[in-house]
């Protein structure tokens, strides 16, 4: 049987697939089974933030698993200890980590934080954790529901109790209470549409917090890494969250989710763990790819990248103004609003005919999450593409 038979007898098929099976990469270009190249502006949503087969994370993980690969949170982990100091150094912000497996593991953590938090001074417990109507926190049960669509909702309940969406970020003041653990948002929401919140509300919104003793949770999962310029959105928001939890991006695609909190002390030993989270393996890859992001933020070459893939973003918006309404996002987590979610549907399909990945988020945005590592002629090549695939839309 081939990779897709296979899939289909053997993999519950949660997925809507596409047909194309990768066999190599390379920093931003990709080659399929029959040898077709694309320019992929996707890093796997963004994941592979420092492109395909990167030779320095891949020598600094076969290195490692050479000797451990694991041990267990029993004993220190020396790449756990030195990712976490990495990861907060590059944040600026005076916090500590804990270390899970995934996005979803990692909201789940910060829920757990804000709820013992809650618990701590006085009567009433604190328990209501407020997201937005078009977030997306993960596929658990617990974040499920922290997921403001109501579409998300259906067939898994009962869910647990607690969560409360507010419409928007002027709804947020109105549904605050003394039963408000914390609130929980995206700085830019991911899968919701590209979706930036304006930064002069998120500033007030985070006084407002703060003057209620109310933690702001700041889900990073996608916007953590220097996606957005910096090491995390809130530093380009220039806010100070009590929580954020960062995946996607920093472990440049070995599994991990990180919650970083100035919470130090609420959670114990014994309240939390994870078998996996922070093994020698995955925290090696952490170390790696933020020594890597860090010295690209440095040197200025992160900067020089985003602006020029968003240089060519707006040619190429400004050359097919009839099928897009505006161009949305921060640093290289952009979208274009397409005029409707057919086009969008057809320029998925001629992108990829064309040899570009892209990405669909929302109901009608072209999503771009292209590895911050890509090079100019990479640019260059997937601009072209998808120029072709306009032409067949
Ligand atoms: C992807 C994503 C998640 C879920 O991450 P998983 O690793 O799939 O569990 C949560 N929040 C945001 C903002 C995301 O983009």
């Amino acid at each position: 049987m081939n990779t897709q038979e296979l899939d289909k007898k053997y993999v519950l098929q949660t997925y809507g697939r596409g047909d194309i099976e990768f066999v190599s990469g390379k920093n931003a270009t990709l080659t399929d089974s029959d040898g077709k190249k694309y320019i992929d502006f996707t890093s796997g949503i963004g994941v592979v933030s420092v492109g395909h087969a990167n030779e320095r994370v891949n020598a600094a993980i076969c290195e490692q698993i050479s000797n451990i690969t694991h041990i267990s949170n029993l004993y220190n982990i020396a790449p756990q200890a030195k990712a976490a100091e990495a990861v907060v150094k590059a944040s600026g912000y005076d916090m500590a980590c804990f270390f899970g497996n995934s996005g979803a593991e990692a909201n789940e953590g910060a829920i757990k934080i804000v709820r013992k938090h809650g618990e701590r001074d006085g009567e009433i417990k604190r328990y209501k954790i407020i997201t937005l109507k078009h977030s997306f926190h993960g596929r658990t049960i617990t974040t499920v529901k922290a997921t403001g669509q109501e579409s998300m909702h259906n067939y898994f309940g009962p869910f647990p109790d607690g969560f409360v969406y507010a419409d928007n970020m002027d709804a947020i003041e109105g549904l605050l209470d003394d039963h408000t653990a914390a609130v929980m948002i995206e700085l830019i929401q991911g899968e919701g549409g590209v979706e930036p919140q304006d930064k002069v509300q998120v500033q007030a919104l985070e006084k407002l917090l703060k003057s209620k003793q109310i933690p702001l949770i700041v889900d990073e999962v996608q916007t953590g890494g220097y996606r957005t310029g910096e090491f995390t959105a809130s530093q380009v928001y220039e806010i100070t969250p009590e929580i954020i939890t960062l995946a996607k991006g920093v472990g440049g695609g070995v599994p991990v989710g990180i919650v970083m909190t100035s919470l130090k002390d609420v959670l114990s030993a014994g309240d939390h763990g994870s078998t996996f989270g922070g093994n020698y393996l995955s925290s090696t890859a952490v170390c790696s790819v933020v020594e890597i992001l860090n010295e690209l933020k440095q040197s200025g070459e992160l900067e020089k990248t985003s602006t020029y893939f968003n240089q060519e973003l707006e040619k190429f918006y400004n050359a097919h103004k009839e099928q897009f309404t505006s161009k949305v996002g921060i640093g290289m987590m952009c979208g274009l609003r397409v005029k409707d979610a057919e086009t969008l549907s057809s320029i998925m399909v001629n992108a990829k005919e064309s040899g570009v990945m892209v990405l669909k988020a929302g109901r009608n945005t072209l999503r771009f999450l292209p590895p911050l590592t890509i090079k100019k002629e990479e640019i260059d090549e997937g601009f072209t593409a998808l120029n072709t695939a306009m032409s067949r839309v």
